[in-house]
């Protein structure tokens, strides 16, 4: 298969790369950095997996570096199979709706929620001459989520997340709606508390043992629900 992972240079990003290189796939790593220091783990994967990895450059806010880098994948790869929707901020943590700054908020609808949008605007028509030329066994499309998108757990402060990943998932199911009658699943992952930046030190989940179950994931598809929101197990979520 050939994956493309945002967010790709750390946390469950780093290791969805590092999973799809050791089942054989290609993949696409896009960062929104190509400075060395960012991209080291990347750059050391890139030589254990010749050929199988490259490193894109694109930030899911700049329509701009979206669109050159669907070109860019276009030219190199000609299609896609799978794209994982991984990059997301978590910001004004814990903060109370009194204190919350709101351009804060629009920046994380701006990466959590229209990054995602950007992503597959671009990316589809590429996914698409994979389902022309038939070549593709599995089409795709991942969108990393959250249990804090739960409407039935809401829990009080990290205002612009949940409410960014509950916009997510309204687009995970127009997309699946728009997209039927073509064989690309649609999907939201909840992945799980993971020991990352963002999850922390005390999270219990391994982000590589996350990334194992979401390509399980995609090559068995899941228990889709009335809604298209699962764990990285594949089990239906609380909307
Ligand atoms: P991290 O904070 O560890 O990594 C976030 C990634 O997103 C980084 O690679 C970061 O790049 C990238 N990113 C942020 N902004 C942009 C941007 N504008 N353009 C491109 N890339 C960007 O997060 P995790 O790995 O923990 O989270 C991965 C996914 O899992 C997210 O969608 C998150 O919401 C979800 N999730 C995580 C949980 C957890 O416990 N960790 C729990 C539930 C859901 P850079 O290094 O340049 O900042």
């Amino acid at each position: 298969m050939k994956v493309l992972v945002t967010g790709a240079n750390r946390g469950l990003g780093l290791a969805l790369v590092h999973s799809g290189l050791k089942k054989g796939n290609i993949i696409f790593a896009a960062v929104r950095s190509v400075a060395d220091k960012h991209i080291k783990e990347l750059q050391n994967l890139k030589e254990s997996y010749e050929g199988q990895l490259r490193i894109i450059h694109m930030d899911v806010t700049n329509e701009k570096s979206v669109k050159q880098a669907a070109e860019a994948v276009k030219l190199t790869d000609q299609y896609l199979d799978v794209i994982i929707n991984n990059a997301a901020i978590l910001n004004e943590r814990e903060k109370t709706i009194e204190e919350v700054d709101l351009n804060a908020v629009l920046q994380a609808f701006d990466v959590n929620t229209v990054g995602p949008m950007r992503i597959v605007k671009h990316f589809l028509p590429v996914l698409r001459i994979g389902l022309r030329q038939q070549v593709a066994e599995t089409q795709a499309i991942i969108n990393i989520s959250s249990e804090a998108a739960s409407l039935t757990n809401a829990y009080s402060g990290d205002y612009p997340y949940g409410m960014t990943k509950v916009a997510l998932n309204m687009l995970t199911e127009k997309l699946s709606v728009y997209l039927q009658g073509e064989p690309v699943e649609v999907v939201s992952v909840h992945p799980g508390w993971m020991k990352t930046a963002m999850g922390g030190d005390k999270a219990p989940k391994d982000p590589n043992d996350t990334a194992d179950n979401i390509y399980r994931l995609i090559e068995n598809g899941w228990k889709s629900s009335q809604f298209a929101f699962v764990d990285d197990t594949g089990h239906y979520m609380d909307i």
